[in-house]
């Protein structure tokens, strides 16, 4: 690792307006490494008059008839290209950053919080760049031009598990569109935003127009109902989603959501089980970065009639993982993100126990570890759809095996869940894959791979959330659209 990625790295100043300013007061958030429990670094506790006086920056910036909001969207690009080489500058630093704080093993860190942000902010210069004149004939005679106006000022809230990554679904959409922004990163994860700050301004990005405050739930409130705040744009839990909808419903708000999941991970019946060849394209979408992320398919529903075999693949593949420090690059899960968080993996796993579920591997702490929030990769078999465990997010390594009869019955297990935001079908057979990928609720699903694309929408439906992100779609999110009769 490189000497300034020593520790613990304690900042005491706020990007704001284009400058590195005081905070309001002294409280601090203190972030403790998952692996040790050590102290690792710290940053100002954004406050309300923090959050106040990062999106007052933001409203002059997008208001200034000069500035970024009024500017070519080429001129915009060519900033939007500067940060991205910026970002991939500090692509290292950042991997071990997100790595060292949530315990994401840090070969995922490096393939995907350190690639998204670049490839998305390139992403969108070239869309908002190419994206043309609309003038329309009109049905009553005349024509018709229809304006994407920047929406305005953006306050993008951003969870724990991929900070980097979530954090540019937004912003990245966002500036290109030609609005400012407001970015309020989890406690757990504050560290890696520094280094964000950091290549903005050292790719020229006007003063307010990204602007950063750490900080709580309250600091997140605020800012969700700020009278200048014109689009709120959540990742988060399903809970903290609906109090930012009913405040955004108040306010009549635009927001964008995207919440939890419990997607299904359909194995049918011709599938091919053997490990060498799916185990790849299989960890992505069931134990991506520890269990904890959103889209991952923790119900493994599996045909009766090979329901055995498909426990076993599981176990096996389940029990192969190298379970480690976060910072090791031959580590593929790491630990919980917070002892708190352990906490409640481990009461998912007790109350699987209790509801009758059997644990075919895993299912307590790795031995031999005294330090640090490890929970084992876990199987669970022999469970209902109606558990506990298959109805509620973990967000930790548990996968459920439930058995299913039919193609018809997968999909009908598959749907009866509050959530729909991802999934995988796996089979030999691409046109029946596909006939069954249509047929779930959700927003994203995959055949025999999952990874969310920039160039396509995601997001989810039911408790899932609202709106989507990436692709057109997520620039759209951020353009008011205006006609003009010509
Ligand atoms: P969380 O909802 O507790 O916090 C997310 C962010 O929102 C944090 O920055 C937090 O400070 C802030 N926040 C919390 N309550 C708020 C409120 N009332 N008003 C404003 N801000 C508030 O979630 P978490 O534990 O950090 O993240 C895990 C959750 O995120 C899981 O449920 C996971 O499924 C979900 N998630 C969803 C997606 C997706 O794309 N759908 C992606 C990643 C994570």
């Amino acid at each position: 690792m490189s000497d300034d990625l020593e520790f613990p790295r304690h900042h005491d100043s706020l990007y704001i307006g284009g400058e590195w300013v005081a905070p309001s007061s002294s409280a601090t958030i203190t972030v403790v490494s998952p692996n040790t429990g050590e102290v690792i670094g710290s940053v100002p506790d954004g406050q309300e008059a923090d959050v106040d006086r990062a999106v007052e920056a933001a409203r002059r910036a997008f208001d200034d008839p000069a500035g970024w909001s009024t500017r070519p969207a080429a001129e915009r690009a060519a900033v939007l290209r500067r940060f991205a080489q910026a970002v991939e500058d500090r692509k290292d630093r950042i991997a071990a950053l997100v790595s060292a704080q949530n315990g994401m093993p840090v070969s995922q860190a490096a393939q995907l919080e350190a690639v998204y942000p670049a490839v998305l902010l390139r992403y969108y210069a070239d869309l908002v760049e190419n994206q043309g004149e609309d003038v329309r004939p009109g049905l009553f005679g005349g024509s018709v031009r229809v304006e994407r106006d920047p929406v305005g000022v953006v306050a993008a809230i951003v969870p724990w598990n991929f900070p980097q990554t979530l954090a540019s679904f937004k912003f990245a959409p966002a500036l290109a569109a030609g609005c400012t922004v407001v970015m309020k990163p989890s406690p757990e994860t504050v560290l890696d935003s520094v280094l964000l700050a950091e290549a903005a301004a050292e790719a020229g990005l006007p003063a307010g127009v990204l602007n950063i405050v750490p900080g709580g739930r309250e600091a997140g409130a605020h800012l969700v109902a700020h009278r200048s705040v014109d689009k709120v744009g959540f990742t988060g839990s399903t809970a903290a989603g609906r109090q930012i909808a009913e405040t955004c419903g108040r306010l009549l708000r635009p927001v964008t959501l995207e919440l939890g999941g419990k997607s299904a991970t359909i194995v049918l019946d011709d599938a091919d089980l053997d490990l060498a060849k799916i185990g790849a394209d299989l960890f992505v979408p069931t134990l991506a970065n520890n269990g904890q992320t959103c889209f991952l398919g923790t119900r493994v529903l599996a045909p009766r009639s090979r329901y055995g075999e498909v426990v076993e693949m599981f176990t096996a593949y389940a029990g192969s993982m190298a379970v480690g420090e976060s910072l090791d690059p031959a580590t593929q899960v790491g630990p919980m993100a917070s002892s708190r968080h352990r906490e409640r993996v481990e009461g998912y796993i007790a109350k699987g126990r209790a509801e009758g579920g059997r644990v075919t591997t895993g299912g307590g702490r790795p031995s031999g570890r005294d330090t640090g929030w490890f929970v084992e990769p876990t199987i669970f078999a022999d469970v209902d759809n109606n558990a506990t465990i298959s109805q509620e997010e973990i967000f930790g390594p548990v996968l459920s095996v439930i058995p299913f009869d039919g193609d018809d019955d997968a999909v009908r297990i598959a749907n009866e869940s509050d959530f729909g935001l991802g999934g995988t079908v796996w089979t030999t057979d691409a046109g029946r894959g596909l006939d069954v990928a249509r047929r779930v609720r959700t927003g994203t699903i995959g055949v025999n791979r999952y990874l969310p694309d920039p160039a396509a929408p995601f997001g989810g439906v039911k408790d899932s959330g609202m709106g989507r992100e990436l692709g057109p779609e997520g620039l759209a999110a951020y353009q008011q659209l205006k006609s003009v009769y010509l």
